[in-house]
């Protein structure tokens, strides 16, 4: 039986991510706002706290935006069939964290009314700002289609080999795991789906074996194979 998975996000999975992705735009738009007022209203040598603690906003809410965005790639993921939209959907966190405070650096450090100390606090707060936006927002490990695709099938081989039935495993909403038996206690009193390690990933999102289960279904692996040892002997 070489049945192919090909990874592909579930409806619920999708509407969750649409979810996540229309919080994170708000979150950005917020920023962009925030960085509008500040511009025009916080860039002066009176008003420098009041623009360092907008810059303090703005990063808070550019990181929110970028955080809640790749979470929706981990359920969604974009394929790497299509290499601009890839990029575009994998690394939009960093354009957005860059876009939130370029303009503000640019008119902080083009203002002639303010003084070279403001200039140079301000300005350099807000570049640090924009440096840590746009890191914290690019995915360095972005998810793929293909990636999901052949982590499954690596799983499922894996599982394969500690005789768990790649078809039936278990797990909660909430967790990032699958259990190998429904009775283990990280999964005790939770709301518990069935169904194959494909579905899991299609479901959840990334998601991989619980370590007790592991550990369990390796023991019981190993005493499978050494009763059947015996008894072949
Ligand atoms: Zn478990």
């Amino acid at each position: 039986m070489s049945e192919k998975k090909v990874f592909q996000a579930s409806p619920e999975a999708k509407g969750e991510a649409k979810k996540l992705r229309i919080f994170a735009v708000i979150a950005w738009l917020l920023a962009m706002a925030g960085q509008a007022y500040a511009i025009f209203n916080l860039i002066s040598d009176e008003m420098m706290m009041w623009l360092i603690g907008a810059i303090v906003v703005i990063l808070i809410l550019a990181i929110t935006g970028s955080t809640l965005w790749k979470k929706a790639n981990r359920l969604d993921p974009a394929s790497e069939k299509e290499p601009t939209r890839f990029f575009i959907q994998n690394q939009l966190g960093a354009i957005m964290g860059v876009l939130a405070f370029l303009p503000m650096v640019v008119m902080i450090l083009n203002n002639k009314d303010i003084s070279g100390k403001t200039k140079g606090i301000a300005g350099s707060i807000a570049a640090i700002a924009m440096v840590a936006a746009g890191v914290t927002g690019a995915d360095f490990n972005p998810p793929s289609v293909e990636k999901y695709t052949e982590e499954i099938n690596a799983q499922t081989e894996a599982a394969k080999s500690l005789s768990i039935d790649s078809d039936n495993v278990y797990w909660s909403k909430a967790g990032n795991k699958y259990h190998a038996y429904d009775d283990c206690y990280h999964i005790k009193n939770k709301a518990v789906t069935t169904g194959s390690i494909k579905e899991s990933w299609e479901q959840k999102g990334i998601s991989e074996l619980c370590k007790t289960c592991q550990k369990k279904a390796a023991k019981n692996s190993v005493s499978s194979g050494v009763k059947e040892l015996i008894e072949a002997n």
